[in-house]
């Protein structure tokens, strides 16, 4: 299962400090395992670097407490598991929050900027789930901002384009050059041999109720979770 969150949910990102850190992000945790009938202990979560690093979560031991505990896993922008009581977190204003899915249970989560498209973030994470048995993969993506508010330079642009197709091309609202980061992002599921399937059509800088880095320079991140519904560990 998968699910974004908004800007309603309040800023998402565990900060570091004070006892209230991470709450408002393990009680969306919570609420959704409820919801769905899972079992959520952990929230693993990692620094974003937009690099390709991708950390494989293996958790088995159960939380004590009474909700879902944290899990900071270091520096990555990709997370894979195939464990039941692991929901996997990332963070996004406007970059691409991608979850990956198979029918062998292995399950992903993507942040995916622009640099970390052009480093390989989500063939990386595709190649990682192949590791772990997963055959067939299909990819959704969240609410990230869209080619119309994404003004790009046609430098990077070409950069990107070199390896992802003209595809990636496009034009603001205003006719300028924009980077087309969904056309980037299903380029590269195809290129890994994944599909895309339908997510959250939602754009962070103009649509309603978003934080968006660009558009606002809001610090608040709205997150990505995904998590295995079985409730019996596959591996
Ligand atoms: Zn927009």
């Amino acid at each position: 299962m998968a699910a974004w969150s908004d800007a309603s949910r309040g800023d998402l990102r565990p900060t570091g400090h004070g006892p209230a850190d991470g709450v408002p992000l393990v009680l969306l945790a919570g609420e959704l395992a409820e919801a769905t009938h899972s079992r959520v202990d952990k929230v693993a979560w990692v620094t974003q670097v937009h690099g390709s690093q991708v950390h494989a979560v293996q958790s088995e031991e159960k939380a004590f407490g009474l909700g879902p505990e944290l899990l900071h896993l270091g520096e990555a922008d990709a997370l894979v598991s195939a464990s039941s009581g692991v929901a996997l977190c990332v963070l996004t204003a406007d970059c691409a929050p991608l979850a990956l899915a198979s029918a062998e249970g292995v399950f992903g989560a993507v942040h995916a900027g622009w640099r970390g498209l052009h480093a390989g973030v989500v063939e990386a994470a595709v190649d990682r789930m192949r590791g772990w048995g997963a055959t067939e993969i299909v990819g959704s993506l969240g609410p990230c901002i869209h080619v119309e508010c994404y003004e790009f330079s046609q430098q990077d642009l070409d950069t990107v384009g070199e390896v992802y197709g003209d595809g990636v091309r496009g034009r603001t609202r205003a006719s300028r050059p924009a980077l087309d980061v969904s056309a980037g992002i299903a380029a590269a599921l195809e290129r890994s041999g994944a599909r895309m399937a339908p997510g959250v059509d939602a754009c962070t800088a103009c649509g309603d109720g978003y934080f968006s880095h660009r558009a606002r320079r809001d610090l608040g991140r709205q997150a990505l979770l995904v998590w295995s519904t079985s409730q019996t560990t596959k591996q």
